[in-house]
């Protein structure tokens, strides 16, 4: 980045090592790297882990797969890459979409600017010489004029705030870092902490190899069938052929999923027609009984009622103990106002005589002994405890990173009473950071939001790179107004009124037993839009110099 390089120059302070610094070597790292090369630009990317991949990495935990269509997820930049791919199921599992990563990785040669096992512990800014200085865990520090933060929403685990944790004499694992190696369950005594998205996958899976199986479930989720299949030849070739007109749709839905509402109320049909649209989108697959339902389910009670109603219906159908099937169903929340686990059989294993639910609300753990978890009601002896319960979200890896912006002030503190951004993309007092996936911006399909958001932070960088600028910032009165716009579209929204990620409850964490609104809920389209007409007006709305 020749114009940089000159400023700094001029004012007699050494270049920085690198123009950036991106943090983190996910899908959101891998691709902004490849956009970077492009610009002529030199980057380093610092992993704290030993290999690409960020989620697909770390959760390998038996079951681990998509719920995003497998081909509606990878990477669309590349015609070469689609056209040699092959997504072997509907929704591919965790070693797959490793391997895909991995293939991505070595097809773009973009592992020799990467280096492994580098967690980044404090990132300060440089008013004097316009550039960060990243300092690893280790010791070491480097600096760059932009820094490009790819941390993850779902990538800090957490584990449960529960007496005795570590007295734990048998194996335990958080399932976000799962052993390499396979753990043999057979004849094992096993428990699992936990039944959200990632609980309900683990749980279905070793269900079937286990000695026994006891499920500790504080707050049960509605989850719904996933129906996913092997991709024969020739849905793979109609897969292949009609790529283009995929991602055109994934553009155009809310959420970037290829399932969008159905521009109906629920009450605008009959009984009848509204239990045959619940009766088709329960068997079809993936997030379409979610995504694709009735445009009201998520914001009128009334509506959400009559889904609730449907899938709780099934739940006990499926379920042969009728006090185990109503321990299963979610009394405290709406279906789809938390994330929507999708499940294979995952109700049907509460029928195997191996297998016991326990309801903490009934029975709270008290604590964790030497031989297993003690409930209120009971002792129970185990030989591997898995912890299913999740992640710090979307502001948790930034929380574990010092970050100092101009003059020293911490992003922790900015972000005390919740996050504050521009665009979900910049912070004002933190110039040249630029941040993906990171709060307040449009996720759902994540990575169509990953391609647009390293999209626009390359055609920032190129700006800057072609005008010759070396500090690009939002304004306070920009921050505001974004973080104002998103608190606004969260209003009406049922998922907002209810704990859970989405809205920075965890209970395990201190500090985040208040709902914060750290998501963006508006639609994708909207997002863009916005984003594009910052981009048109030559970045007008950030200060430039
Ligand atoms: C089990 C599971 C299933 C999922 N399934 C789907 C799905 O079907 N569809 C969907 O759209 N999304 C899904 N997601 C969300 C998923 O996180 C995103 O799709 C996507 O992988 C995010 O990519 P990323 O690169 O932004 O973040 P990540 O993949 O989380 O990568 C972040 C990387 O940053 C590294 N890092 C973090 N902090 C530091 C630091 N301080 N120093 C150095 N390195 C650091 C981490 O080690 C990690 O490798 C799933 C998530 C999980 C956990």
């Amino acid at each position: 980045m020749a114009a940089s390089r000159q400023q700094t120059s001029s004012n007699a302070a050494p270049d920085p090592d690198y123009d950036a610094i991106i943090i983190g070597a996910g899908m959101s790292g891998l691709y902004q790297l490849y956009r970077l090369r492009e610009l002529g630009m030199k980057v380093r990317v610092f992993e704290a882990g030993t290999n690409i991949g960020g989620t697909w990495y770390w959760n390998r935990y038996p079951g681990a797969r998509f719920d995003s269509e497998s081909y509606s997820y990878g990477y669309s930049f590349s015609k070469e890459l689609l056209a040699e791919w092959e997504w072997s199921e509907h929704f591919a599992g965790q070693p797959e979409t490793l391997r895909y990563l991995n293939y991505v990785a070595d097809k773009f040669d973009l592992r020799r600017d990467i280096q492994f096992k580098s967690r980044v512990v404090a990132a300060i800014y440089q008013v004097e010489t316009r550039s960060w200085s990243i300092t690893l865990e280790h010791g070491s520090s480097f600096t760059a004029r932009f820094l490009i933060t790819a941390i993850g929403p779902l990538s800090t685990p957490t584990l449960p705030r529960i007496e005795g944790r570590d007295s734990f004499e048998g194996k335990s694992f958080h399932t976000a870092r799962w052993p390499k190696e396979p753990v043999d369950f057979a004849g094992q005594r096993v428990a699992v902490i936990g039944t959200g998205a990632t609980g309900v996958q683990t749980i279905q899976t070793i269900a079937k190899e286990v000695g026994h199986l006891t499920v500790f479930q504080r707050t049960p989720n509605w989850c719904a069938p996933l129906h996913n299949g092997k991709i024969d030849a020739e849905t793979q070739a109609r897969i292949k052929d009609g790529y283009p007109q995929m991602f055109a749709r994934c553009q155009e839905t809310f959420a970037c999923f290829i399932h969008t509402p159905d521009p109906r109320g629920a009450f605008e049909v009959s009984d009848e027609e509204r239990e045959a649209f619940y009766e088709k989108l329960y068997g079809e697959r993936g997030f379409g009984i979610w995504q694709g339902n009735f445009r009201d389910i998520l914001t009128d009670r009334k509506a959400n009622a009559t889904i609730s109603d449907f899938v709780a219906r099934k739940i006990r159908a499926r379920v042969k103990n009728p006090a185990v099937a109503e321990t299963l169903i979610p009394k405290n929340h709406g279906f789809g106002t938390r994330r929507l686990p999708l499940e294979t059989f995952y109700y049907e294993v509460y029928n195997q005589d191996n297998v016991e639910l326990v309801d903490l609300m009934e029975t709270p753990i008290e604590r964790i002994t030497p031989d297993g978890i003690k409930t209120s009601a009971k002792e129970y002896a185990f030989d591997i405890i898995i912890f299913a319960t999740g992640f710090d979200a979307i502001t948790g890896a930034f929380d574990r990173i010092d970050f100092r912006g101009a003059g020293g002030a911490r992003l922790k503190d900015k972000w005390r009473n919740g996050p504050q951004t521009y665009l979900g993309l910049m912070v004002d007092g933190f110039p040249n950071m630029m941040m993906l996936m990171g709060p307040h911006t449009a996720l759902g399909n994540i990575p169509r939001s990953i391609e647009y958001s390293v999209d626009w932070v390359t055609g920032l960088l190129r700006f800057a790179q072609d005008a010759g600028l070396t500090r690009c910032e939002a304004t306070a009165a920009g921050v505001e107004a974004w973080t104002d716009h998103v608190k606004t579209l969260g209003v009406g929204l049922l998922s907002n009124e209810v704990d859970s990620w989405m809205t920075g409850i965890n209970r395990n964490v201190e500090g985040k037993e208040r709902r914060i609104v750290a998501r963006y809920s508006g639609s994708a389209p909207a997002y863009r839009a916005r984003c594009d007409e910052v981009a048109a007006r030559g970045y007008d709305e950030l200060t430039l110099a």
